[in-house]
């Protein structure tokens, strides 16, 4: 449990409290405040095309034996998404690979498992896993359990597991169960019928994607994806976000900067986070910049003798205000920051 807890830091002290720490994909509500509106379809190169549903982002490949898609993004889009495609391109959805676990991305599947195969990292099988019937309650959600007998009944949920009631309570007995709580709101997660370790290279029509692993403190079965058409385009969930703030604390370590950096040797001109704004090489350069900088920042701020407070004031990354969640994310990404290296001291 403990790796689940450390990735879930920063967005507990985002969403204080209100968010359970197995839930660790971020709250939908919380890209309500974004630009982006309204489902749509775009041609990025070749034939591989974006769609979008809000601030959410998927990208697939159409070959002439059918397509490759990543991120259902929940039932709703996915039935959407599934109509257009086949209206469209006139080939069934062969693949669906997902990036993360994580159920605001991993969720609807299943609206495409009449004709699709479903691929992810070996770790989010383990993930989908029900733990021990004797988990507890974790700790952020026992308040929620007014009966303190252990599990959340349906009139006692707030929040998060109130709205995700259903995607918790798999056993569908009325009540989320420590176990339940700690798998977090994954019911509608279809699980993969193929996994991979390291690299996965999908063949289709004459094309090819690549599935690869870049574990990340976000998701421990964190998957990019790259598609081999034209200029090429690479998918990644969650985590090098484009003219937007990272997310949390762990954003500039040295091993999610060295990842990060992975990924910027990668051949590819398109860029495509799960979120917001469409991208491009450079998008992934500057985003890897900011980390650097914060880092550099803090550092610096610490070697003067600054209290964690001091420096949350102090760093204001200035370059970055016109980025998106600015004002949210930056004492995150200082406080996390400061953490990271006071520790490794
Ligand atoms: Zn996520």
């Amino acid at each position: 449990m403990t790796h689940r807890l450390h990735a879930t830091l920063g967005l507990i002290c985002l969403l204080a409290g209100v968010f359970a720490p197995a839930a660790s994909a971020q709250a939908p509500s919380l890209y309500q405040q974004t630009e982006y509106k309204g489902r749509e379809i775009g041609r990025l190169t070749g034939e591989v095309y974006y769609a979008r549903m809000d601030d959410y982002l998927s990208v697939f490949m159409v070959t002439t034996e059918g397509i490759i898609l990543v991120e259902p993004i929940g039932s709703e889009f996915a039935m959407w998404l599934k109509g257009e495609l086949a209206q469209r391109f006139k080939v069934p959805v062969r693949y669906v690979i997902y990036s993360h676990s994580h159920w605001d991305h991993a969720s609807g599947g299943a609206i495409y498992a009449d004709t699709a195969r479903f691929v992810g990292h070996q770790n989010l099988v383990t993930l989908l896993e029900m733990p021990p019937a004797t988990t507890a309650l974790p700790q952020a959600m026992r308040a929620q359990d007014a009966s303190g007998n252990g599990r959340i009944e349906e009139a006692e949920a707030t929040g998060n597991v109130k709205n995700l009631f259903a995607l918790y309570d798999v056993d569908k007995d009325g009540a989320v169960s420590g176990a339940e709580a700690a798998r977090g709101p994954l019911a509608n997660v279809r699980p993969p019928d193929q996994t991979y370790t390291d690299r996965l290279n999908i063949e289709l029509g004459g094309k090819r994607v690549e599935v690869i692993s870049k574990p990340t403190a976000h998701a421990s079965d964190n998957t990019i994806v790259r598609f081999v058409d034209g200029s090429n385009v690479v998918f990644a969930s969650d985590w090098i976000t484009v003219r937007r703030l990272p997310f949390g604390g762990d954003v500039a370590t040295p091993a999610e900067i060295a990842l990060a950096k992975t990924v910027e040797a990668i051949d590819f001109e398109h860029f495509v986070c799960s979120h917001g704004r469409l991208g491009g090489k450079a998008d992934v350069t500057a985003n890897i910049r900011y980390r650097e900088e914060l880092r550099d920042a803090v550092a610096k701020a610490i070697a003067a003798g600054q209290t964690l407070e001091q420096v949350q004031a102090s760093v204001v990354m200035a370059a970055y205000r016109d980025w998106e969640f600015y004002a949210q994310q930056r004492p995150q990404n200082v406080a996390g920051t400061y953490r990271a290296l006071t520790a490794a001291r």
